[in-house]
Order: structure tokens, then C-alpha cells, then sequence
């Protein structure tokens, strides 16, 4: 398990800066990429579906830029793929190489501007480049370049990335890029069509998901295997931590960069954000999920008569704890399937009303009962209290929550939104408080051991477990603005665990 020592704690660097969530809070991105690299197929139509399969990974806004051999076309436009592309948009985009991108964000940054792919055109061609993941020094290497004369057109990290690969000079791309990830410090799954080449990498510390697969005598990228069931690929391997793949017309290179010993794989990914039908690192997601559930049964054994999951995150632990404990699962909280992820909205007001909107509990199924809630996270402690309102004006005798993963107590830097810290109700709440505040008769988590451990294809010292723990892998750079840092204080320190 990860250790004190080699880390930095939460704690720590808030001390070094100053309002250390506040500074961040523009900063979140959840995003999928997709990337393909196919002479012999409609390219961008593939992307389109490779996309739809990622949905999940962001609603606000997608892209697909297409390379033929000589020049990148790119469509982007806000909302969600299937209202952004249309036959004849699909039409027009021909070519061998395609790359794609859906993104959400949590603030006034989610214009078109910031949609992904980012197009560039510099001294050695174009390139298109699609991003998953969070920079944590992107604020000083932007100070940087644009004191050195650099113009940026949007707001995201992303672009920070592919200026600095053009500034390398360098002739080939990956040559660039390996120069480039240099001085970039964070998370990052990278797709980057040229005109004639795709390229991946998966930052060192692997935070973020990225797979290979191949596709009637093509590759392609994803941040999901979900993507290659979609468009009938074959899923070949997880891209590693610090490796660059290149495919052109020679067929498929591999680049290996430095790593630390360890690597960082997002544990968040298992518990909640990514499809239950995804594979990462060997590791099938819906049946680590449902591994949680049993655990969580095991951690906390129980007398109760129904076991209720908050759908759809909710379901699959809530199987593993039905199968554990012996208790009956019942489907007695409904979602309204034509609401977007409860999350999307904005603001904590919206974001209140929106889950009466979404869920609502089945009276003949629960009067009188005491059920256990399953889901797979309390964040802000927002959705949990609506719940449990819910199922006492049901009739409910008695409502437990159960979570399958341990209190989220510290916000994420590294590309998933888990709030500000001042909102994630656990950073201020031990668990009986949490209890009390969302009402409940109940409380219940998961121990890191017992999620860690049921995500048993991963070893238990490869993952982030940040958000939980508040010992982040990577320090993030002391704030202000950056012309006030000296260059020094803001270098990243890298995890030499
Ligand atoms: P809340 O505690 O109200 O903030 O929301 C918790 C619910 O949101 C749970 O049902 C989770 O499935 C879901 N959730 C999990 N992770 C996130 C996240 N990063 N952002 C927003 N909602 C999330
Ligand atoms: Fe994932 Fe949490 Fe680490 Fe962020 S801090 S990368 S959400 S495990």
C-alpha cells in the first residue's frame, strides 16, 4: 500500500498554498479519447461510434478530426456526439487516421473554444491532439510559453501540450512529444493524429486509462475497451504507463519513457466513472464492482429485509451484497432514464433538484421495510440525503446506507471531479456525522483495503487512491499566480516510490 513517507499529503501542500481547492476548481476535466488508425475504413464514422460507446466519460461537448495523408479536417461542437454529427458532417470527413474526444467540465470553461481535438498547425505540419486527464503545472508552464510569446485560444491543458510539442522543433512527432512530456507534471491520456501517423501515450504514472486494440487491419485507441465492442475490435493490451505507440504506414512502434516504480491507475475508475463492460488492466470493472458489494457485506454484516441499489452506479455492488449477505436485492428505486448524470448540473442548487427528477422509490415495495441503499460513493453527501428523504416519505421502518468505497475526504487534481474539498461532506464529517446528515439509520463504507482488494487483477500498490487517502503521487505545485513563483517552487516533485 501506498506509504506516508513517499508522498504528499493533502495537509501539507494546502499549507503551501493558498486556498488550494479554489484555485483548482476550473481545472476538472473527465474526458474520453479515441483514436484509429485504418487506410481501409471510414475512419471518422468509427470514431463517431467509438465515441458514443464514451459517453460516459463526458457529455458537454465532442470532436472528431480526420487526417488523409496531406491535411486534418476537424468537426467539434457542444452537447452530446449523436446532436454534434450528422450524416453529412460524417460524410465529409474522409481519411486514414481519425481522432476523437468527448469532454465534460464542471464551470463557465465548457465553451466551444475548449472542445477537443485541439487543432494545431506549426512549423513541422498539423496535428490534432485529444486529452484525458489533469496537468497539475499547467498554470506554470502556460506563464511560461506566454512570456516566451505563445498565444493560446483556449483554456485547457491540452493546448499547453501541444505547444510545447511544436516548440520542440523536432521533425517527428514523437520525438516531440518525448521532449514535450518533459516539463508536463499529471495525468494525461494522449491521442494525436498527424498528417500521416497516429500516436498514444499514457502518462508515467498511468492515472488514466488507455487501451490497444485492432480493427479489420487497423489499430486503434481508447480510453475504454467499451469502444472496441462497439465497433467490433479486438482488444490487445492496456497502453503502460510512459509508453508512446506510434502507428503509420510501417505498422505499429512502441516507445518506452521512464516510469516511477509504481504506477498511479485511478481506483476512482473501478468504483464509479468507467463502463461496467470496460476492461482495465485485466481487470473486468462490473465484476470489481460486484467483488465491492460482497466485501462490503462481509465488512459489515447486516439485518435488514431488502437490499435497494442507487441506480445505475449503484447495481452492481448491490448484487455482490445481495449474493453476500443472503438478503434479497430489489429494484425499488427508479431512475428516470431521460435525465443526464445527476452531476451535470452546475450548481449545488440544480444539482439538488435534479435528483428528485431522476429517482423515485417504489411505496409497494418498501413500506414497512428496512432496506439497505447500495451506492458506490458519497461525494458532496447531496444524492444520499435526497434518497434517504425519499424512502422514509415511502414508508420505509428503517433506511442504511451502504457505500462500496471508503469516504472521499479529498478532492481530485488528476481529471476526475470530485468537488472542492469544501464540499466533499467527508473532508468535515466522520461517519456518524455524515450519518446524521444524510439522515440515515445507518452508515456504512467500504475499507480502502477491502476496494483495493477486490479489484484483485491489479496489484494493491498500483493504484491512486488520492481522493481517499490524501496522499496524492504527485505534488501539485504551489499556488498564486505563477509570476509571483520562482521557477523552482514550481516544479513538481515526481513519486520516486
Ligand atoms: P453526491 O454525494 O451527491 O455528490 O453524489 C454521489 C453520487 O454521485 C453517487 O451516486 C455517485 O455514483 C455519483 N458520483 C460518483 N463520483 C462522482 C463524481 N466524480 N462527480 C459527481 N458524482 C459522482
Ligand atoms: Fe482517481 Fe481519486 Fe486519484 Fe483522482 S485522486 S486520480 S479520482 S483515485
Amino acid at each position: 500500500m501506498h506509504g506516508k513517507e513517499d508522498k504528499m499529503k493533502y495537509g501539507e501542500m494546502s499549507q503551501q498554498g493558498n486556498d488550494f481547492n479554489n484555485e483548482f476548481s476550473d481545472w476538472k476535466e473527465e474526458c474520453g479519447v479515441f483514436g484509429i488508425y485504418a487506410p481501409n475504413l471510414d475512419v471518422a464514422r468509427y470514431t463517431y461510434f467509438g465515441l458514443y460507446a464514451l459517453q460516459h466519460r463526458g457529455q458537454e461537448s465532442a470532436g472528431i478530426a480526420v487526417a488523409d495523408g496531406e491535411k486534418i479536417m476537424i468537426h467539434k461542437g457542444m452537447g452530446l456526439v449523436s446532436q454534434i454529427f450528422g450524416r453529412k458532417t460524417l460524410d465529409g470527413l474522409q481519411g486514414k487516421i481519425a481522432v476523437g474526444h468527448v469532454r465534460y467540465s464542471t464551470t463557465g470553461a465548457s465553451m466551444l473554444m475548449n472542445a477537443q481535438p485541439i487543432l494545431v498547425n506549426y512549423s513541422r505540419g498539423m496535428m490534432a491532439l485529444a486529452h484525458n486527464g489533469n496537468l497539475v503545472n499547467t498554470r506554470q508552464l502556460r506563464y511560461e510559453l506566454e512570456e516566451g510569446g505563445a498565444i493560446f485560444q483556449s483554456t485547457i491543458d491540452s493546448e499547453v501540450i501541444a505547444s510545447l510539442i511544436a516548440r520542440t522543433g523536432k521533425q517527428k512527432i514523437e520525438e516531440g512529444l518525448m521532449e514535450a512530456i518533459k516539463h508536463i507534471k499529471g495525468a494525461y491520456a494522449l491521442v494525436i493524429a498527424t498528417e500521416n501517423k497516429l500516436v498514444a501515450m499514457r502518462d508515467p504514472h498511468g492515472w488514466r486509462p488507455l487501451c490497444l486494440g485492432k480493427v479489420d487491419g487497423g489499430y486503434v485507441v481508447s480510453s475504454e475497451s467499451c469502444a472496441f465492442d462497439t465497433i467490433g475490435a479486438e482488444l490487445i493490451r492496456e497502453v503502460k504507463p510512459g509508453e508512446i505507440i506510434v502507428i503509420d504506414d510501417e505498422g505499429l512502434k512502441s516507445i518506452q519513457t521512464p516510469v516511477p516504480d509504481h504506477p498511479s491507475l485511478c481506483v476512482f475508475e473501478f468504483v464509479y466513472f468507467a463502463r461496467p463492460d470496460s476492461t482495465i488492466d485485466g481487470q473486468n470493472v462490473q465484476l470489481a464492482r460486484e467483488a465491492m458489494g460482497r466485501r462490503l457485506a462481509q465488512e459489515h454484516p447486516t439485518d435488514i429485509d431488502l437490499v435497494i441499489p442507487v441506480p445505475d452506479s449503484g447495481i452492481p455492488a448491490a448484487l455482490g451484497f445481495s449474493q453476500e449477505s443472503g438478503v434479497p436485492l430489489s429494484m425499488a428505486l427508479i431512475k428516470n432514464r431521460y435525465v443526464g448524470r445527476t452531476f451535470i448540473q452546475p450548481e449545488q442548487k440544480m444539482r439538488e433538484r435534479a435528483v428528485s427528477v431522476k429517482l423515485n422509490p417504489i411505496r409497494a415495495l418498501v413500506e414497512g421495510k428496512r432496506v439497505a441503499l447500495v451506492d458506490d460513493s458519497i461525494v458532496r453527501g447531496t444524492t444520499s440525503k435526497k434518497i434517504v428523504d425519499m424512502f422514509r416519505r415511502a414508508g420505509a421502518k428503517e433506511v442504511h446506507f451502504y457505500v462500496s468505497s471508503p469516504p472521499v475526504a479529498y478532492p481530485c487534481f488528476y481529471g476526475i471531479d470530485t468537488s472542492a474539498r469544501s464540499e466533499l461532506i467527508a473532508s468535515s464529517h466522520s461517519v456518524e456525522e455524515t450519518c446524521k446528515a444524510i439522515g440515515a439509520d445507518g452508515l456504512y463504507y467500504l475499507s480502502t483495503e477491502g476496494m483495493v482488494a477486490a479489484i484483485n487483477e491489479v496489484p494493491s500498490n498500483h493504484f491512486c487512491l488520492a481522493c481517499f487517502d490524501g496522499h496524492y503521487p504527485v505534488e501539485i505545485p504551489r499556488l498564486g499566480h505563477p509570476q509571483k513563483l520562482g521557477i523552482e517552487e514550481t516544479r513538481a516533485k515526481v513519486d520516486t516510490r
